[in-house]
C-alpha cells in the first residue's frame, strides 16, 4: 500500500512541474525583495550539497549588512528545495506538498530565546504574524542527523566559521553576524524537518496556550534575579514582545484557567497596574492607547489633552519600546527579591532614615555606599531620587 502511494505521487512529471514552480517562486522572491545575489542562483544544480556550496560562496561575497533575514531565508529555500527534489527521486517523500513543511519553520527553545534576545522579533511576534510558524518541542540535531542529512554538515561548519567571526566582530557587524547565526541555527531545524518530518506536524498548529511556561529562577552574585523560562518578566525584551502582541495573546489565553498563559497575562496586567498607574500615569495611558492599536500621532494628541505635555513621536516610541518594558521588568525583579527574602531565605532588611519604610538591604532599594557599615546609604533610593529631582 505504501509502495503504491509513493508511486502515484511521484511520477516523473510531478517532479519536473514542482521544480519549475519552486525555481520561479525563489526568483520571484528575489525580485520582490530587490535582491541581486553576488553569484546568480544556478537552478541546474540538483543536489543540496552543490547548492550549499554555491550559497556559501554567495554569503562569503556578500557584505553582512546585505544579508537580511529575508535574503538568507530565500537562500535556505534554494537549498531545501533541492533536497526536496533529491528525496522525491529516492521516493522517500510521504507528503505531497513540501512547500507547507518548508514554511513551517522549526524553532528550538534555544532558537527561540536567541530570537528574543534579539529584541524586535520575539517568538510572540512570530506567532502573531505568521500562522505557518509553529511552536514545537525542542528537537536536537544529533550526530546521526549530521551524517545523514544532505548539506547539514556543511551548514554546521559554516556556523562554526560565523561564530568565530562574530566573536571577533564589534558594533553593527557583530549584530548582523549574530542575526545571521540565529537564522543559520534555525535553518538546521528547517533542514532536519524537511528531511525527517516529525510526527506532530499532523496535529496542526499549537497555540500560545499550550506552551508550558515553567521557569527556574536564580539570583546572581550582584543580587539580580535571572529566569531560564521561555518567557520571563525579568527581561524587558520579553515584556516588550508580550506588549506588542498583547491583544492577540490576551484573546488566546482568555478564560483558559488551566493554562500557564492565562496566569501569565493576568500577572502581566497586575504588574502593569502596580508599576505604572500611579507612578507613571502618562506611560500607563500610552500603554493602553498602544494596546488599543492607536497610532503615535493620535496618542500624542490624546496625551496632550490629558496631561498637558506634548511628547515627540520619537519619544513616545522610545517609551513604548524601552522605558516601559524596563520599568516593568525592574518591578518584577524587585517583587521577586522581596518575595524570596521574605519567604525562602532570611534576607537583610533596613529602615530608611528618611521615609521610615523597611526595605530589603539590596542595591535595588538602597544605593551602595562603601563608607557605610552595611555597604548602603541610610536613605532609600526612592527618597534619594526625590531629593535630586527637587534640587533640579
Ligand atoms: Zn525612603
Amino acid at each position: 500500500m505504501a509502495e503504491l502511494e509513493t508511486d502515484l505521487l511521484f511520477d516523473g512529471e510531478d517532479i519536473e512541474d514542482n521544480t519549475e514552480q519552486n525555481n520561479e517562486a525563489i526568483e520571484e522572491q528575489l525580485i520582490q525583495e530587490e535582491i541581486k545575489p553576488a553569484i546568480k542562483l544556478d537552478y541546474t544544480l540538483e543536489t543540496p550539497e552543490e547548492r550549499n556550496e554555491l550559497v556559501k560562496k554567495i554569503i562569503e561575497q556578500t557584505p553582512p549588512e546585505r544579508l537580511t533575514n529575508k535574503y538568507l531565508e530565500i537562500l535556505s529555500n534554494y537549498i531545501v528545495f533541492a533536497m526536496d527534489k533529491e528525496e522525491r527521486k529516492q521516493k522517500k517523500i510521504l507528503t505531497d506538498n513540501r512547500m507547507v513543511t518548508v514554511n513551517k519553520r522549526e524553532t528550538s527553545f534555544e532558537g527561540l530565546s536567541d530570537k528574543l534576545e534579539n529584541g524586535e522579533d520575539g517568538i510572540y511576534n512570530m506567532i502573531a504574524n505568521d500562522k505557518n510558524i509553529i511552536f514545537t518541542p525542542k528537537i536536537s540535531i544529533t550526530p546521526e542527523d549530521v551524517a545523514t542529512i544532505p548539506g547539514l554538515k556543511d551548514l554546521r561548519d559554516a556556523i562554526t566559521v560565523v561564530e568565530a567571526e562574530c566573536k571577533a566582530a564589534t558594533g553593527k557587524r557583530k549584530y548582523l553576524l549574530k542575526k545571521q547565526l540565529i537564522e543559520m541555527r534555525q535553518d538546521q531545524y528547517v533542514m532536519k524537518n524537511a528531511y525527517h518530518p516529525p510526527m506532530y506536524f499532523s496535529h496542526g498548529v499549537k497555540s500560545f496556550t499550550s506552551v508550558s511556561l515553567s521557569e527556574h529562577i536564580t539570583i546572581d552574585e550582584n543580587g539580580v534575579p535571572h529566569s531560564d523560562g521561555l518567557v520571563t518578566f525579568f527581561d524587558p525584551k520579553h515584556i516588550s514582545a508580550l506588549l506588542c502582541n498583547y491583544s492577540k495573546l490576551k484573546e488566546d489565553a482568555w478564560g483558559k484557567f488551566w493554562t500557564d498563559s492565562y496566569y501569565l497575562m493576568e500577572d502581566l496586567d497586575e504588574l502593569i497596574e502596580r508599576t505604572l498607574k500611579d507612578d507613571y500615569p502618562y506611560c500607563y495611558d500610552l500603554l493602553i492607547y498602544k494596546i488599543n492599536g492607536k497610532q503615535n500621532t493620535e496618542i500624542q494628541e490624546l496625551l496632550y489633552e490629558k496631561h498637558g505635555i506634548k511628547y515627540s513621536v520619537e519619544y513616545l516610541s522610545s517609551l513604548w519600546r524601552n522605558k516601559i518594558p524596563k520599568l516593568l521588568a525592574e518591578q518584577a525583579q524587585e517583587d521577586y527579591l522581596v518575595w524570596y527574602y521574605t519567604t525562602q531565605e532570611h534576607g537583610k532588611w533596613k529602615r530608611c532614615s528618611k521615609c521610615g519604610q523597611v526595605k530589603l538591604a539590596h542595591n535595588r532599594f538602597f544605593s551602595k555606599n562603601k563608607t557605610s557599615k552595611d555597604g548602603f546609604y541610610s536613605i532609600c533610593k526612592d527618597c534619594r531620587n526625590h531629593k535630586t529631582k527637587e534640587k533640579n
